[in-house]
């Protein structure tokens, strides 16, 4: 069961309306003067323009020489976060000075768009990790790697052999069009829809890198699947291209805008449009470019393209597309089908269309190391052929694997506890980065996360269906909070002699898929860290005992 977001209170509705009479500062409508400190430095210099001050000053000279404005902005561009500084708990977040909350070191994210990776970018992946990021190296719910305790000073060298193999952190952070979702199947599964890879390829050949599009109002998330199993949370990204079969012109794609979670949770919508697969990019540059052009610029938390879709409507929406940028009319189309299954990760092993195998694990909350990823590499040329994937779930995949290697294959990756066939607890809990690297964090997240499908295995060891529990570090939804069955939103709560400690308000009830829909904040229930595993029981055996037919 699933809530609707809330409809805002006749107050706020007013403060919108005044302050749109203001202004949203949207190019569109004439408005190029800045409404914000983001903006201003936006239009200063475009955040790519970094890399070369990154590459000949920052690097030679270190952290202390970086302007603030590049390193609190622009460097994002090139996917660099600085990190929280060690130490600073939870009651330190939101109210230190962001110069105060830096360590000198960096997130590095990779992007890795489709998810597609080959064994020899996986074992360069591995390398840096080893030799320049204390050996992390996490996987994301948006199929890219993340390494933390990057120095300034091996950013070029970094660079230097990411891209000597194909892999980039080209606007893989920043107001810019983020790393492109792609179903981790694509092109092998038996039962795909349309292989979207070739309009992966080319929205990424135009778009990444753009100056045309590197000064957005706000991040902008693309997703493509070809895949019935709807596999890359297609309805909380800004645009997203969605296999269906028309009745009359075949297979295609129906686009969906306006998705996104953060505080302000909306689910996308439909176009209503039917696109053929080379034609996705066309459609894809139109959306991104009325983003660009309507977008709103005025505040940053109501900048994505959510708050104007939601304004717009998608009627309005597909008018504004189709008239002023791609000069014709799209032609209307089905909605997806509901998937058969509920999980979408594509852990387990499966027949590919080939007649060759393949074979999805689930690490415990995305957190790999370098050492793991290299194995990893190592295994997939041994039994595959030397093709793998990230997924949209923090799993990975290897490919191409006949059937006689498989069990071999399922017994290596098992030994590095990589589970091909996980508990539910192991398959359904995702964790964002969380206080240990993460300035907005109030809480840890990947080792509460991985405490708890330990202890949930230990307790309930029969459980078996499919579940989610979304463990985030604060209220932002980097780890899709408001879409699990259980999802927790990290934050300070009381504990029973009155202490202030790491706890989550708890969301209940939450999905993606054709029901999907909202957790409900569960009022006043707050749980602390080291109640979670009790309450999450609790909460289990009740809903087996009590559920009815067919409930989730
Ligand atoms: Fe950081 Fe919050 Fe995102 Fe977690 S949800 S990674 S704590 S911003």
């Amino acid at each position: 069961m699933a809530a609707s977001p809330e409809s805002p209170t006749p107050a706020a509705a007013t403060r919108r309306k005044a302050g749109r009479h203001r202004g949203e500062g949207q190019w569109a409508a004439g408005h190029r003067t800045p409404l914000n400190g983001n903006e201003q430095f936006k239009k200063d210099d475009d955040g790519l323009n970094v890399r070369t001050r990154i590459e000949t000053v920052y690097a030679q000279r270190g952290f202390d020489s970086i302007d603030p404005n590049d390193l609190r902005g622009r460097m994002r561009w090139w996917g660099l976060y600085t990190q929280r500084r060690e130490g600073l708990d939870g009651t330190k977040t939101g109210v230190l000075a962001p110069e105060e909350l830096d360590a000198e070191y960096f997130m590095l994210r990779v992007r890795i768009d489709g998810g597609r990776l080959t064994t020899a970018q996986l074992r360069v992946i591995g390398e840096v990790s080893e030799e320049f990021a204390r050996g992390t190296a996490d996987l994301t719910d948006r199929q890219n790697v993340q390494f933390h305790w990057i120095r300034i000073e091996d950013v070029p060298e970094i660079w230097r052999r990411l891209e000597a193999v194909g892999l980039s952190t080209t606007e893989a952070c920043g107001d810019t069009p983020r790393t492109i979702l792609g179903s981790p199947v694509a092109g092998i599964a038996a039962d795909e829809i349309v292989d979207g890879t070739p309009a992966v390829e080319e929205i990424q050949r135009r778009i990444v890198g753009n100056k045309e599009f590197s000064n957005l109002p706000r991040k902008f998330k693309t997703a493509v699947s070809g895949s019935p199993l709807l596999d890359v949370a297609h309805e909380i990204n800004d645009v997203a291209f969605v296999g269906v079969h028309h009745p009359e012109h075949g297979p295609g794609f129906d686009v969906w805008v306006g998705g996104g979670l953060s505080t302000n949770p909306k689910l996308g919508v439909r176009l209503g449009t039917w696109v053929p697969l080379e034609e996705v990019a066309d459609v894809h540059e139109g959306v991104l470019s009325v983003f660009r052009d309507y977008g709103y610029r005025r505040l940053r938390n109501r900048a994505r393209l959510k708050f104007l879709v939601a304004d717009w409507g998608p009627e309005k929406f597909r008018r504004v597309l189709e008239t002023e940028y791609l000069k014709r009319e799209l032609t209307d189309g089905p909605a997806p089908e509901q998937p058969a299954g509920v999980w979408r990760d594509h852990v387990g092993v499966h027949a590919q269309r080939d007649g060759r195998f393949y074979v999805g694990f689930a690490p415990r909350v995305g957190r790999v190391d370098g050492a793991t990823l290299t194995k990893i590499a190592e295994l997939a040329e041994a039994h595959g052929s030397g093709r793998v994937r990230t997924t949209a779930e923090q799993k990975m995949i290897v490919l191409d694997v006949t059937e006689e290697r498989v069990d071999s294959l399922v017994s290596a990756l098992e030994s590095l506890d990589l589970r091909v066939t996980p508990s539910p607890f192991r398959r359904g809990t995702m964790a964002c980065t969380g206080i240990e690297f993460c300035k907005l964090a109030i809480v840890e997240t990947k080792g509460r996360g991985s405490a708890l499908i330990d202890e949930l295995e230990r307790r309930l060891p029969e459980f078996d269906e499919p579940l989610t529990i979304n463990v985030n570090g604060c209220p932002n939804a980097c780890a899709r909070i408001q879409v699990a069955d259980i999802g927790l939103k990290g934050q300070l709560v009381l504990d029973d002699d009155g202490n202030r400690v790491e706890g989550y308000q708890v969301h209940l009830g939450g999905a993606l898929g054709l029901e999907a829909g909202f957790g409900r904040k569960v009022r006043g229930l707050k749980v602390t860290s080291a109640e979670l595993p009790d309450y999450i029981e609790r909460l289990l055996k009740r809903f087996q005992a009590e559920r009815e037919d067919g409930e989730r």
